[in-house]
């Protein structure tokens, strides 16, 4: 048996033999032994209401999917080079939740994966090499994604942005230059493409893809504003770029009124990457693509890929694809979402501290500021909240440029009573360092 160790003795091995600049939530890491739904429980069998989980989608544990998975993993696992049903009937299925034209599924082992080979089949097909970001943006750790990812290039340890990237504005409509509520945002904000292809010309060289998520994470939880993407994919397309929308974060109903986010923005990109939830916490990601896109790859290089599209990750798969329908979780995301934004904006009438709030399904940000007109961020009133809840069993997390973003984006099983409880405890909160 696996000997069972205290918080402090793990730290220590930790310290000793794992990779050292992995940080640990919380001033006082927690040690979870077991989930179930919307929990987590420490050692002494306390729970912790989780709203930061956003790959145990279904809920941790989904007894269907971790059935499936053992079923599977106790009949076969091998690679994709010969014949299998689930690989086949996963793609199937996959496919069929986007609109007709995206009907081709590459399979990865994880976000990073899924946009490396976006990437790859971009530049395959644009025959072109530069790259449209989006400030703030993440889209994986690999050396090439973290060239992608203004989150990691201007951040600690980053060297800055490589001279093959350039960054869009940020469509942020509470802080950024046009602000929600003005006429014609998200065009506005999508105009800064014309630049950014601008500076590619400039170097003599043309733009294969645009990367977008499509609501913002790292960036702050920020939902882009209408139009957008109709803009913005419109003038990358006319320069000869693939447009990407990662939804690494927010795929798979998380959004609420939609499965796939980019669905509220009224477009169809030409490839999708998604990871995170969708094998409810075992690895996997996806590339979905048009076939001429697909087709690219005919006349060059095979893409093989060890590990993915293997039976087993496929069976969890359609079993979280099964769950999603079965317990109708787009609908709930989408009910409860409303319910806790409801909640927020109530909350915002009382408590000055909350500047913005905003959000569609389960993924929601609290903008956090010391002065509504100033913007000033709240970065430690932000971080005392989530401490805060900590102590009171609720896990949270912060993010954003100035780390002043409430994080909102539980399993899609969270309920009514879980954002009651929420509510309660953030206003508790709030009131205690106000
Ligand atoms: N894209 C986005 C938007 C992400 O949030 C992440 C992970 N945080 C990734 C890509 C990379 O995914 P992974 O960690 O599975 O490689």
């Amino acid at each position: 048996a696996i000997p069972q160790r205290s918080p402090q003795e793990i730290i220590d091995l930790r310290r000793r033999h794992l990779n050292p600049s992995l940080s640990m939530s919380y001033q006082q890491p927690v040690k979870m032994v077991r989930g179930r739904g919307a929990y987590l429980y420490d050692q002494d069998g306390q729970a912790y209401l989780d709203m930061v989980n956003n790959v145990c989608h279904v809920g941790h544990c989904h007894p269907s999917v971790v059935a499936a998975g053992q079923a599977q993993m106790a009949e076969l696992n091998t690679n994709t080079r010969y014949l299998h049903d689930n690989i086949v009937e996963y793609a199937r299925r996959l496919s069929a939740t986007f609109p007709e034209e995206l009907s081709v599924v590459f399979l990865t082992n994880s976000g990073t994966e899924a946009n490396d080979l976006a990437l790859r089949l971009a530049r395959t097909y644009s025959q072109a090499h530069d790259i449209i970001v989006v400030d703030h943006a993440y889209h994986g750790n690999s050396p090439t994604m973290i060239e992608l990812s203004p989150y990691k290039f201007d951040g600690k340890g980053g060297q800055g942005r490589p001279a093959h990237i350039q960054v869009a504005e940020i469509p942020d409509d509470y802080r950024g230059r046009f602000r929600r509520g003005e006429a014609d945002v998200g065009p506005r904000y999508a105009q800064d493409l014309h630049r950014a292809i601008a500076a590619i010309h400039a170097r003599g060289e043309k733009p294969a893809a645009f990367f977008c998520e499509s609501i913002l994470g790292c960036g702050g939880q920020v939902v882009l504003p209408d139009h957008y993407l109709k803009e913005a994919y419109a003038t990358a397309r006319a320069a000869g770029a693939v447009c990407v929308a990662d939804e690494v974060q927010v795929g798979f109903g998380r959004a609420g009124t939609h499965f796939w986010a980019f669905e509220t923005q009224a477009v169809v990109p030409d490839i999708v990457t998604m990871g995170k939830p969708i094998c409810n916490g075992h690895p996997m990601g996806a590339v979905v693509t048009r076939p001429e896109i697909a087709q690219a790859f005919m006349n060059g290089m095979e893409y093989f890929n060890t590990f993915a599209g293997n039976p087993v990750s496929c069976a969890m798969g359609l079993a979280v694809l099964d769950v999603i329908e079965q317990e109708q979780l787009q609908n709930n995301a989408l009910q409860v979402g409303n319910a806790i934004l409801h909640g927020l904006v109530e909350l915002q009438k009382e408590f000055d501290m909350i500047g913005d709030v905003r959000g569609m399904g389960l993924f929601i940000g609290v903008e956090m500021v010391k002065d509504r007109h100033s913007l000033e961020p709240a970065t430690e009133a932000a971080n005392a909240v989530i401490e805060y809840l900590k102590a009171h069993h609720i896990l949270l997390s912060t993010d954003g440029p100035y780390d002043n973003v409430l994080k909102l984006k539980p399993p899609i099983v969270f309920s009514m009573d879980n954002a009651e409880e929420f509510l309660r405890c953030l206003r508790d909160a709030l009131r205690s360092i106000a």
